[in-house]
Order: C-alpha cells, then sequence, then structure tokens
C-alpha cells in the first residue's frame, strides 16, 4: 500500500499569516499531500520579545485553518517543556505515524539554516523539504543547496514565487495601529479581543468570554461568530454606531446555537420567556432569545442594545435599532458565509443603508422559506411591513 504523504509545517505563527496558508495549499496540491500537520513551537525557555504566548499563537493557527479539512494544527512542540528540536518532533511523530512519508514545508531562509539544527543528518532521513522561495533572503552567508542535497537532504522546490510578507513586519504595523490584509479576518479579531501585539483589548470583557464561548460552540460556530464579530464591527464604523457593542453581539449571538432545542426550551421555561408557540418549537429560532438569555446571566453582558441584538437577530423585530440591523445583516454576509441568492446584493446594500439591506435580506429569506416550502414566522413579515413603509426605503 502506497505510504501516507503528510506535509508538516513548523512556525512560530506570530501572527499566522495568508502567505503561510498559500504555501501550505500549494503544498498540498504540488506534493500531492494528503493533509498538513502546522506545529506552533512551545513557549521557549527565554521568551523572545514580541513573541505571543504559545496557547495564543496555537489557537491563532487553528483558526486560521478551521476552513480547510486537509489543515491540521498539532500541540506537539507546544507541551513540551525546555529547547524544543525539529528532530525530536520528527521522531515522535514517525512514532505515532510509522506509515507516513513526511515533507516538511520550509521558507528558503529556514532552510539554508539547517545545517545549524541538531543532528541535520538525522533530521534528512526523518523527512523531505518542500522549500518555497523568500524574496528578502540573502544566500552569501549560507551553504548552497547543492551542499545540502550532497548531505542527503531531498528537497523538492514549491513554484509560488517570492513575496515579502512575514510576521515581524505584520506585528510592527499592528503595534502601528493597522489592519494587516494579510491576517485573515477570524486571526485579527482574535488578536482585537486579547489585546495581542500592543493592539488595544476590544471589546470589554470580550477575553474572558472567549474561553467559555469557545467551549460552547462547535468550531465552525465559533469561526462564524468571530467573522460575524468582525463584519458588526466594520458596519457600525461606516453607520457610525457603537463599534464595540456591536462586535461584542456579533462574537456572542449565537451563544447558544449549538444547545439541543430541549435544552433551550428548558432554559426559555426555567426563565419564564414570552415567547411564540413557532419559536418555542424551533431551535433555528430560539438560540436568539435564550442566548441573549445566557449571554446576560452567564456571561455578564448587560448592555441592553446588545442583548436587543443578540434576541432579535433570527426573526429582527417591528423598530429594530441600527445595531439590530446591523447585527441581523452580519451574520448574514460575513465573509464565509455559503451563497444563496441576493447575497452579494445584501452586501453591497449594508455598505450603504442598514434599512435598504435588512429589507432585502428579510425578503430574501421569504423567498427561501416559501420554497422549502415551509411557514415564514409572522415576525419576519410584520418585520417587511414595517420597513417596507419607513421613510429611507425606497421601494
Ligand atoms: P518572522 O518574521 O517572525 O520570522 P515568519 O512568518 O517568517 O515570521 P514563521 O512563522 O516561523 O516565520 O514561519 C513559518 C515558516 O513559513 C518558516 O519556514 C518560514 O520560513 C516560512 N515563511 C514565512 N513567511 C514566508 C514567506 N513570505 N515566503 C516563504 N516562506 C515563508
Amino acid at each position: 500500500m502506497a505510504k501516507e504523504r503528510i506535509g508538516l509545517m513548523g512556525g512560530a505563527f506570530n501572527p499566522i499569516h495568508e502567505r503561510h496558508l498559500a504555501i501550505a495549499a500549494c503544498a498540498l496540491a504540488e506534493a500531492r499531500l494528503s493533509r498538513i500537520i502546522f506545529l506552533p513551537t512551545g513557549n521557549p525557555p527565554h521568551k523572545r520579545e514580541g513573541l505571543a504566548d504559545a496557547e495564543h499563537r496555537f489557537e491563532m493557527t487553528r483558526l486560521a485553518t478551521l476552513g480547510e479539512p486537509r489543515f491540521a494544527v498539532s500541540r506537539i512542540e507546544l507541551d513540551r517543556t525546555g529547547v524544543i528540536y525539529t528532530v525530536d518532533t520528527l521522531q515522535l511523530l514517525r512514532q505515532q505515524l510509522p506509515d507516513a512519508d513526511f515533507f516538511y514545508i520550509i521558507g528558503e531562509d529556514t532552510l539554508l539554516d539547517l545545517p545549524h539544527w541538531r543532528t541535520p543528518d538525522r533530521v534528512f532521513e526523518l523527512c523531505a523539504f518542500l522549500v518555497c522561495r523568500r524574496s528578502t533572503w540573502d544566500a552569501s552567508d549560507h551553504p548552497t543547496v547543492e551542499e545540502l542535497v550532497a548531505r542527503g537532504a531531498k528537497l523538492q522546490y514549491l513554484s509560488l514565487p517570492p513575496l515579502d510578507v512575514s510576521a515581524t513586519d505584520i506585528r510592527k504595523r499592528l503595534a502601528a495601529g493597522e489592519t494587516p490584509p494579510e491576517v485573515p479576518p477570524q486571526v485579527m479579531e482574535y488578536i482585537r479581543i486579547m489585546g495581542l501585539y500592543g493592539v488595544p483589548a476590544r471589546p470589554e470583557g470580550a477575553a474572558e468570554m472567549y474561553p467559555r464561548l469557545r467551549l460552547a460552540l462547535s468550531d465552525r460556530r465559533l469561526l462564524h461568530s468571530l467573522l460575524v464579530a468582525a463584519t458588526a464591527r466594520d458596519l457600525a464604523r461606516i453607520h457610525g454606531q457603537d463599534q464595540d457593542a456591536c462586535e461584542l453581539a456579533g462574537l456572542m449571538h449565537d451563544c447558544a446555537k449549538c444547545m439541543p432545542l430541549q435544552t433551550l426550551q428548558r432554559i426559555a421555561r426555567d426563565r419564564r420567556l414570552l415567547l411564540d408557540k413557532e419559536t418555542l418549537a424551533n431551535e433555528n429560532l430560539l438560540h436568539g432569545p435564550v442566548g441573549a438569555e445566557i449571554a446576560e446571566n452567564e456571561y455578564g453582558v448587560c448592555s441592553p442594545n446588545i442583548l436587543s441584538a443578540i434576541r432579535c437577530h433570527t426573526t429582527g423585530r417591528v423598530g429594530m435599532l441600527p445595531t439590530d440591523m446591523i447585527l441581523f445583516l452580519a451574520d448574514k454576509i460575513e465573509p464565509s458565509r455559503r451563497s444563496y441568492p441576493g447575497l452579494e446584493e445584501v452586501r453591497a446594500l449594508a455598505g450603504q443603508s442598514l434599512v435598504e439591506a435588512t429589507l432585502r435580506s428579510m425578503r430574501s429569506t421569504r423567498q427561501y422559506v416559501s420554497r422549502q416550502k415551509a411557514p415564514l414566522h409572522p415576525m419576519t413579515q410584520r418585520v417587511i411591513t414595517w420597513l417596507e413603509r419607513l421613510p429611507q426605503t425606497k421601494s
């Protein structure tokens, strides 16, 4: 039987960026790998200036790779103490996966540092290398590729053209208040929540809420929540609303989404929530009002505007505030949302008019529900009628 071909991508990932992901995707295709394991380094015994804690770097790497099922993140280097050598990691992996061939993916800069690794000859026996060219690398001080090959290194160059992106430069731009486009949006959101790399920690309280939310949600739902938070923040900025409030509403809006219907119904009963029978019978609707209850009582969210936005994010409500509309829309248009008829139109409208975009989105929901031959929640129809009569509405 052919051996499984597994890519390994080691690094500090301080933070992970789009270039790391592009290199991994290229390696996957060009070396016909079945999967790639990312190996964030642990905390070194003497912490380097500017190096975020290993748990943060692990979580950012996990978040960045959630959308690709062939990417996984290992704690193998995190859970060891002292100085960690690649050769030890490779030996451990070889024991765990004896029937695999390993391909270590590295930038050319790292490759040429290889002779300084511990026992490079043993490393050459344990894995082959997939090398990505790097434009800022200076060849003069380094051994040539031929020398490495003569020592037994198996090398394959990836076709990706060099690109000047480095985590060092990204950290500098973050500290200067920029939002570097090379940072995936969910990672940027995590950086903001945790206040890493000199970015002020915001919204207030989110860093304490995050670990609990991470346990309460599936990975997919957590990714969605981070992207809704980032989108809600952008919409709040465009429309002059409270950015922190909208961002926190986005982060927390699905805090009850992964609960089974019976649990949601029990909480609704215990907390005496006044709800109609359609909402009570459907987890897709009920997680809104129950979520607001949980956000308030278990996570300590106390802003009435945030709680209102969470409560009505599934059906909307007559008299929706701008913050309600921002969460409603962010939930519908965040970048990982699967395409649906009208999505691009709602995205474009959301930057111009909250009312128009909410109306367009609700009409699209009405069409979808009618195609499914399912009943439309009466509140959604009432909200559509209310929005149609507002002076801001054009048609
Ligand atoms: P720093 O600037 O902090 O050194 P980095 O992104 O270069 O950050 P790591 O996070 O350790 O460093 O990178 C993981 C791997 O990705 C390394 O093998 C590195 O050489 C490679 N790599 C990172 N950025 C690039 C790039 N722009 N081109 C090619 N390889 C890269």
